[in-house]
């Protein structure tokens, strides 16, 4: 029984695979290394070279494994992205992704579990966000992945075919270990570009927003650590496993954390003044967006263990420190 990765060279597949791989499971990673890191897959693991849209790759990969569940993380996530090229969006996590269900039908995989995205809620008017909150995506990338879960949930009703869809909300941190975090060049995302800044490879951070209706005024979001998002994935498998009906369900602690507090807890954690520059609202940017995590840790057997942004910030820092010191290949 082995268990198909795509994109577990990526930030949160190569923490999903570790955490795979430290309980003994036999994982085969498929990434085309367009984001992910060879170095990043441990020791006992295949790592295949390619892409999730080639259906003849699927195939032997298929073949060659007796695939038992797929966990599906490749996909393009970068949100101003999508907005200037949406169809490139569209084919990368829409279009691929049906190659990739075609496939694990042809050859009966039985489980499938998706990475979706908070974005699928655009910008929601009730806050902590359940699973039933209107779905209306306002980006491209937004669209891609739900419309990715509508074709699912379809493939699982007409085929024996389970799953589960976890709706990340912020994702953010690094392996306790320190085998692996988040290396992507151009980062955007908040605790990323504070750790850079803490570690001198940024000059400034910008405020994106100083007027919003949030307690001290900056965007609020619901700040999950990478690892604890790996053990829902983990977790996701059993329940599936175990025979249980699948479904959709948020990733986040169901708490948040506005922007200031985020670059006051990296200045201490780090002993660094970060410079900060306020700036207009980013477009798109709801003020707060945090998750209602009732139906994940109600349904799956997962507890987060790394609910504190004090730890989600040092484990970032200490990987960011580390790539200052030997870029990740
Ligand atoms: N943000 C910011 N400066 C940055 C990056 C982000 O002020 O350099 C804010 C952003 O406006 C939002 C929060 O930080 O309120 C989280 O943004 P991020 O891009 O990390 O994730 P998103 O919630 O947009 O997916």
């Amino acid at each position: 029984m082995t268990v198909l990765v795509t994109g577990g060279a990526g930030y949160i597949g190569s923490h999903t695979v570790l955490a795979l791989s430290d309980r003994g499971e036999d994982v085969v990673v498929l990434d085309n290394l367009s984001t992910g890191f060879r170095s990043v897959i441990p020791e006992g693991v295949e790592l295949v070279v390619g892409d999730i849209g080639d259906r003849a790759l699927l195939d032997s990969v298929m073949d060659r494994y007796e695939v038992d569940a797929v966990i599906h993380f490749a996909g393009s996530i970068v949100v101003p992205d999508s907005v200037t090229d949406p169809l490139g969006y569209y084919l990368n996590n829409t279009v691929k992704t049906r190659e990739l269900l075609a496939a694990a039908v042809v050859h009966a995989v039985p489980r499938f579990i998706f990475s979706s995205t908070a974005a699928v809620y655009g910008m929601p008017e009730i806050v902590p966000v359940t699973e039933d909150t209107v779905l209306a995506p306002i980006s491209p990338y937004g669209s891609s992945k739900l419309m990715t879960e509508w074709m699912l949930r379809d493939t699982a009703a007409a085929h024996p075919l389970n799953y589960v869809a976890l709706r990340y909300f912020n994702v953010a941190g690094a392996d306790p270990q320190g085998r692996a975090g988040q290396s992507t060049a151009r980062a955007t995302h908040l605790i990323k570009v504070a750790v850079e800044a803490a570690t001198g490879a940024r000059d400034q951070v910008s405020i994106f927003g100083t007027d919003y209706d949030t307690p001290d005024g900056t965007g609020v979001r619901d700040y999950i650590h990478v690892s604890d998002l790996a053990a829902a994935h983990l977790a996701a498998l059993d329940h599936l496993r175990a025979g249980e009906p699948g479904g959709v369900f948020n990733c986040g602690y169901g708490h948040g954390a506005s922007v200031r507090q985020v670059l006051d807890t990296v200045q201490r954690v780090s002993g660094q003044r970060i410079d900060v520059r306020e700036e207009e609202r980013r477009a798109g940017d709801p003020a707060s967006l945090v998750s209602d995590p009732s139906l994940l840790r109600q349904t799956l057997d997962w507890t987060p263990q790394l609910d504190d942004l004090a730890v989600i910030v040092e484990h970032a820092l200490r990987w960011e420190q580390r790539l200052r010191q030997r870029p990740t290949v």
